[in-house]
């Protein structure tokens, strides 16, 4: 479980409500979340992944409405600067409790700014609900465009959903799954920042989710502070998301555990690859003589 963070609770949920659903990505966790937060206070905006002006170009959005949080459903799988926009949300828009979404190294910067607040100076005691999600890879957006452009054939203007998921990446359009290329082909256009990330499954957040490990429609989360056990737990009260134990859930936790190690220690051995590569490099400069 080492791989996997600490967490008070983890469970199968979905959205308790139709119109989150119908466009998220897996079971609308992050937009219901964030929803039912909005709508009792516990945060004032959250800073999402909006669209942007190109198809799946995500732009850093602050949403202080459900309507725009409805807007940035769905996983675009390419670099959205959330944290871009923390000191903004403080600032010009006068947040009192932030909501944020982002990917694992996303949720470590905002603990980070939260830690050692440099330039950050309104920030730390303002982020009231940091929601993480799962993350293996991303990919910049150029990389992004040719592989559905090029190798699923598909016109990005089309799309209405990707997905990475068994082995695959997936394209769809409004006649369903339009075109799937194995993940083979898309490793080389992953960020290679991502091959010296250590976290899969956003420990640092309040709540984690992700896919791997429920059926589809379904999302699995981990409920990982006090913060967000309490705002987790009132939101299923209150009928927003709708929570099952992972017992006997297949693929479950095993799945996830075994994404998790993978990633971990295949980068791991990349990052003491570049550390003997640099100081192999290095060599040359180094006076022979002394
Ligand atoms: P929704 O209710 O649909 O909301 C999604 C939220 O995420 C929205 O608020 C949106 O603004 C935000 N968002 C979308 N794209 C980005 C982005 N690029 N950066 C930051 N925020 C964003 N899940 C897995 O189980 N395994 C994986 O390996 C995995 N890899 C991922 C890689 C990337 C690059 C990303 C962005 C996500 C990945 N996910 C992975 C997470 C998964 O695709 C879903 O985002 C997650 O399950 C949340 O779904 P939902 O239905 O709860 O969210």
């Amino acid at each position: 479980m080492e791989y996997l963070g600490q967490y008070k609770a983890v469970y199968k949920a979905k959205a308790g409500c139709e119109d989150i659903l119908s466009k998220a990505q897996d079971g609308g966790i992050v937009t219901a979340m964030f929803a039912y937060a909005l709508e009792t206070g516990i945060i004032d905006g959250a800073i999402v992944a909006g669209p942007g002006e190109e198809a799946y170009k995500p732009e850093p959005m602050i949403a202080t409405t459900v309507d725009e949080l409805l807007a940035a459903r769905g996983t675009k799988y390419s670099i959205s600067p959330n944290m871009a926009l923390i000191k903004e949300a403080t600032r010009s828009y006068g947040l009192d409790k932030i909501g944020i979404v982002g990917t694992p190294c996303q949720i470590q910067a905002v603990r980070k700014a939260q830690l050692y607040p440099i330039g950050m100076r309104d920030v730390p005691d303002k982020i009231a609900l940091a929601l993480g999600i799962f993350c293996m890879e991303n990919f910049p957006y150029q990389g992004l465009y040719q592989m559905v452009e090029d190798h699923c054939a598909t016109k990005i203007d089309n799309v209405t959903k990707m997905d990475i998921g068994k082995g695959k990446f997936s394209v769809y359009t409004e006649r369903g799954v339009n075109a799937q290329i194995p993940l083979k082909v898309t490793h080389k256009y992953e960020q290679p920042g991502c091959h010296v990330c250590l976290d899969y499954v956003a420990n640092l957040a309040d709540i984690s989710t992700g896919s791997v490990g429920t059926p589809d429609g379904w999302s699995t989360v981990f409920v990982r502070s006090a913060a967000g056990e309490a705002a987790f737990n009132k939101a299923v009260d209150a009928g927003w998301i709708i929570a099952e134990s992972m017992d006997g859930v297949k693929p479950g936790l095993e799945l996830v555990t075994k994404l998790a190690t993978e990633k971990i220690t295949k980068n791991q051995k990349y990052i003491e690859h570049r550390a003997h590569a640099e100081h192999e490099a290095l060599k040359p400069l180094r006076n022979p003589y002394i």
